[in-house]
């Protein structure tokens, strides 16, 4: 009896060993699906495949478009800050990244319904003609831990913040690198690209 239960204590410890160091390993860089089986409620181009991203994906998500469709330029700047940013224990998460322009416009009709008209919508949801996101160079990065890390050592990647109304908005300013990043528009609407 004794061997038997030493046999079973053995193979339960080296599965949890084995289950633990996966869970490491998953941490960095293995889909998430747990997450996207909860999310069907969107399918087509306002779902995943237009680029709805499920709660909590990553920059190393590369199987969800709205990630994988981030200019790679930006999507390597990002990496590098996750990385440097997990040594300090802040976790960035991808709350929006690229997106279809039908997915963009669903979130502007969203937004002039929210706001009450198109003039305070644009403060906040740019169109799918002029929106960064739709081109794949503008992500919104949460939670708050991480955007305040990025707002301090951001520029050190090329990330920017651009809109002092959007703290989670970032795009890549390669320039800051070595320059810092360029001064704020205080909202979308002053920023030239987003003029009708
Ligand atoms: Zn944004």
């Amino acid at each position: 009896m004794l061997v038997v239960f030493a046999a079973i204590a053995a193979a339960l410890g080296s599965q949890l060993l084995a289950s633990s160091s996966s869970t490491a390993a998953s941490l960095i860089d293995v889909p998430r699906r747990e997450h996207r089986a909860s999310r069907t409620e969107h399918r087509g181009a306002l779902g995943e495949a237009g680029g709805a991203v499920p709660d909590g994906a990553t920059v190393f998500d590369r199987e969800i478009p709205g990630v994988a469709n981030l200019d790679p330029a930006l999507l390597d700047a990002l990496r590098q800050a996750a990385v440097d940013a997990a040594t300090e224990g802040i976790g960035l998460v991808v709350d929006s990244g690229w997106r279809s322009p039908e997915y963009q416009n669903q979130l502007l009709r969203e937004a002039v319904t929210e706001y009450g008209s198109e003039e305070e919508a644009a403060r906040w949801v740019a169109t799918a003609r002029t929106s960064a996101h739709v081109s794949g160079d503008a992500v919104d990065i949460g939670p708050v831990a991480a955007t305040v890390w990025l707002s301090e050592h951001g520029a050190w990647y090329g990330l920017c913040q651009i809109y002092g109304n959007e703290p989670w908005h970032y795009e890549l300013r390669p320039e800051a690198v070595e320059h810092a990043c360029p001064p704020m528009y205080a909202d979308p609407t002053h920023d030239p690209r987003m003029q009708p």
